[in-house]
């Protein structure tokens, strides 16, 4: 499975793509930017479509450029970019991977009706960009068969390559009316099921454990911008474990690293703790950040590493349960290793 780390132009440091930078993960093969973005920045929205968004952003050719559209900025902020400003961008900017040009995303707490209208409005942009490269989005919500079924009765749409499913971090953010866990896991399920050829992309996987589920069940790639967020809170991610807060900075509280937490943060084999040990992580500032943030997408991408080379080789399932500490996602684990002998 492939890791996209998600990118923010306000600040492209740690430049974890460059080989002359302290911060260069050699095993990483994609990164995403979001069209809110260039919306945001016109400056940068001309240097790309000039340049080309590799050029631009300074990012080799063998990184893919995943472009999002920036569907869950818009949401609730009343504006979205016009079409024809995206449609030229990715004509110039030439991203590897592009959505269509909005998707819209039902919240939870949405009603019933206006979840259909989320519906509605997206098989709508779906079925007017069914041409090109322009990857199709449907939601895990409510109206999630539906989606597959308006999808698999479009020709054009039925026969593209990829596919990618939104609609995720509203509810593993536990907003009230979140769909239970469960119903998540039995949605990824009936996804790969249904469009068993398809190549599909989850928008925003962030943690360790929920990386194995996507792998068990499946799914050609997910993006996450979750090691940048942590790293700014000042938390690291341990490797099978939660979350861990390392540099406290502003009001936020969280669990530190026991003892022997530490001592594995202090023998972390990624390049920032490698050069700055745990003293880098505890940094405060963008050398803070930069640090954190390094190590949180090593982690992240070592993980999936890990994951692919025990299912390889067979070692999976004795490995993950003393890998993974007391997660809340051990019985999806769980599950999704039943789902895995479906489609393997
Ligand atoms: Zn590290």
């Amino acid at each position: 499975m492939l890791l996209v780390a998600g990118l923010t132009l306000k600040n492209l440091k740690p430049r974890v793509w460059d080989v002359s930078s302290p911060y260069y993960l050699s095993n990483l093969r994609a990164v995403m930017v979001s069209y809110a973005d260039f919306h945001r920045l016109p400056d940068y929205r001309h240097r790309a479509m000039a340049q080309g968004l590799h050029v631009s952003l300074g990012i080799p050719k063998d990184i893919k450029v995943y472009l999002d559209n920036g569907a869950f900025y818009f949401l609730g902020r009343g504006t979205s970019p016009s079409q024809k400003d995206y449609e030229e961008f990715i004509a110039q900017a030439k991203p590897d991977w592009w959505p269509i040009p909005q998707d819209f995303i039902p919240t939870p707490k949405m009603t019933l009706e206006q979840q259909r209208r989320c519906f509605t409005r997206t098989m709508e942009m779906n079925l007017a960009y069914q041409y090109d490269g322009y990857v199709p989005v449907i939601h895990i919500s409510r109206f999630l068969t539906e989606y597959a079924a308006a999808v698999q009765t479009q020709q054009d749409l039925s026969l593209k390559s990829m596919i990618a499913l939104g609609g995720i971090v509203p509810n593993l953010l536990r907003a009230p009316k979140a769909l239970p866990y469960q119903e998540i896991l039995d949605s990824l399920k009936y996804v790969r099921q249904t469009f068993a050829h398809k190549d599909i992309h989850v928008f925003g996987v962030g943690g360790t454990a929920t990386l194995h589920i996507a792998v068990l069940l499946g799914m050609n790639s997910v993006d996450s911008s979750g090691w940048r967020n942590r790293a700014a809170r000042g938390i690291v991610q341990l490797p099978g474990s939660g979350d861990r807060t390392v540099a406290k900075l502003g009001s936020w509280r969280g669990r530190e690293p026991d003892p022997k937490e530490w001592a594995m943060l202090a023998a972390c084999q990624c390049p920032a703790c490698g050069q700055f040990g745990v003293e880098g992580l505890k940094t405060t500032g963008i050398q803070g950040f930069s640090n954190r943030a390094t190590h949180n997408l090593w982690t992240l991408l070592d993980e999936v590493q890990q994951i692919d080379a025990h299912l390889a080789d067979g070692s999976y399932q004795t490995w993950y349960k003393h890998h993974l500490d007391n997660s809340i996602y051990l019985p999806l684990i769980q599950q999704s290793m039943h789902q895995m002998a479906w489609y393997r």
